[in-house]
């Protein structure tokens, strides 16, 4: 550029180079009495520095533009630049140096009209070509150093594992990450001791040829799944990807992603869920059992009187029948005691059966008040023969859950056994009352209230007895809530504990209605 404006005879001359159709101020060079300087500005504003009518009317047709004298020219005279420095002689030269690259060598001197003259214009062109190129290109190295700092800083990190790769199966290249996830070192590398359809398992290798096949038609592999072998020959899940470099497809660049750790997580919620299944199951069971004694209690009690009351009247009627004259009358009524008691017994195994058969949980219409109805029969003996007072304040009419019978039946026998234990192990001294109640909420839920008189919740917010294994009770099993709340939430429901004022706990569900 130096030597350019002074062969030229320029007191400035100003390199402007043009990228993606900017352009922008690359060089300048002043040259006065003190001597010669040249800036190359960082931030490449131009549009202060030349007359920019002038320089855009060389860029676009491509000529040359010379004009003696600037200051006294009607074309340029008003331009801000030609004005404020009063600039005399005028030299654009664009300069298509190759195909993309384009330029504006701009020379001006303020003192003298016609300085530049045409004769010098070919070497003139060829000094800004060269000042353009070498301008570019060390714009260029500098881009590349950048570039290759960035694909460097890329290569170092260290969660990604990079591999550089030829369709060999030869691995040219990886990072300290890759190195560290499969096991090898860096010697392995450079050794090539490393080829990655080795450290491929045998069941993935039917997925390489058609991941080869991949990166031939399209240059690239999208993000899979897949195993390595590292080298101590344990399995290593990743996730990689990969691209070519370029169009023949002979070598390119994989990202690979240890998955091991994701892969243990969800080995370890799998279990966990597993084994949350087994013992939800195991609970159910027991809480099964914890029914059949009380089933079987009740049983014993009331099936027990029709039994008694069936072989009284068989007798009576045996004794009327051997009479003399056979008093046939009694017999028949004897008789027909006998039929109704079997009918009572058959009526009460039936309940039961109905109880206990494992019905599916399917949804149906299920009137919560017959299933409360039903349910009480089964603690009425035990509540009595413990003084507890059963008062019912049922909705009035049937009351539609969309719920599944049985299943409705333990969450309610469940909540009225507690009940009742409670205020059995109460002191004595208290009223004893058990309280249940039934009804919609203001959102047409069926809600279902069981209320007692006993010591009240063991905590505050009454949402440990929930939890499974919780219990207070020297032979408690801390089951039966966690299975009434996974009943009703099965159903889309809720069931919370609460305090029953003035004395003793209420349990309370929900449950959509039908
Ligand atoms: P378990 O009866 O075997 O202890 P539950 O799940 O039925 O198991 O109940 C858990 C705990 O909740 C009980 O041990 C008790 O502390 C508390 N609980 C349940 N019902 C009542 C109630 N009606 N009044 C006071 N506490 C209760």
């Amino acid at each position: 550029m130096q030597t350019l404006a002074q062969h030229a005879g320029a007191a400035r001359a100003v390199l402007l180079l043009s990228r993606d159709d900017t352009l922008s101020l690359a060089a300048e060079v002043t040259i006065d009495g003190e001597g010669t300087r040249v800036s190359l500005p960082d931030d490449g504003k131009w549009s202060a520095a030349v007359p920019e009518g002038l320089i855009r009317f060389a860029l676009r047709t491509g000529e040359t533009v010379l004009v003696d004298d600037a200051a006294a020219d009607s074309r340029f005279q008003h331009d801000p630049h030609v004005a404020l420095h009063r600039v005399r002689s005028v030299l654009c030269l664009p300069v298509v140096a190759h195909a993309r690259l384009k330029a504006a060598l701009y020379l001006e001197n303020n003192l003298m009209a016609r300085v530049f003259a045409q004769a010098r214009l070919d070497l003139l062109e060829l000094l800004a070509t060269l000042a353009a190129l070498s301008l570019e290109n060390a714009r260029l190295y500098a881009d590349l150093q950048n570039r290759e700092y960035r694909l460097r800083r890329l290569f170092e990190v260290d969660v990604i594992g990079i591999v550089l790769w030829d369709l060999d199966g030869r691995l040219l290249d990886a990072n300290q990450a890759f190195l560290n996830m499969v096991g090898y070192s860096r010697e392995d590398v450079e050794n090539g001791a490393m080829n990655w359809f080795e450290m491929t398992p045998p069941e993935w290798r039917d997925q390489v040829v058609l991941e080869m096949d991949e990166i031939r038609r399209t240059g690239a592999l999208r993000p899979i799944e897949k195993e390595y072998f590292r080298k101590d020959g344990t399995r290593l899940p990743v996730l990689m990807g990969a691209t070519a470099f370029d169009e023949s497809v002979q070598q390119g660049i994989a990202i690979v992603l240890d998955l091991s750790q994701q892969k243990q997580a969800e080995a370890r919620a799998l279990a966990i869920e597993r084994r949350n299944r087994m013992l939800h199951a195991e609970l159910a069971h027991t809480n099964r059992l914890v029914t059949m004694g009380h089933l079987s209690a009740w049983i014993a009690h009331d099936v027990k009187q029709p039994l008694a009351g069936l072989v009284t009247s068989a007798n009576a009627g045996l004794r009327w029948l051997a009479a003399n004259p056979p008093n046939i009358e009694a017999t028949v009524r004897a008789l027909e005691r006998v039929m109704r008691d079997s009918a009572r017994a058959t009526d009460i195994l039936d309940r039961t059966r109905a109880l206990m058969r494992k019905a599916p949980a399917r949804v149906e219409a299920v009137d919560i008040n017959a299933v409360i109805d039903q349910t009480l029969s089964l603690v009425a003996a035990e509540a009595d023969s413990k003084g507890i007072g059963i008062v019912l304040a049922l909705h009035p009419g049937p009351l539609f859950a969309a719920a599944e019978r049985t299943q409705l039946q333990q969450v309610v026998l469940n909540l009225l056994i507690n009940a009742v234990e409670a205020m059995d192990a109460d002191a004595a001294g208290h009223p004893r009352e058990l309280r249940v109640v039934s009804g919609l909420d203001p959102m047409g839920r069926v809600v279902v209230e069981i209320r007692d008189t006993g010591p009240g919740l063991p905590t505050a917010d009454g949402k440990d007895c929930f939890e499974a294994f919780f219990t207070t009770k020297p032979r408690g099993l801390g089951v039966g809530l966690a299975i009434c709340r996974s009943i009703v939430e099965a159903f889309g429901g809720q069931i919370c504990a609460l305090p029953n004022p003035p004395r003793g706990a209420t349990f309370r569900f929900l449950v959509p209605a039908r």
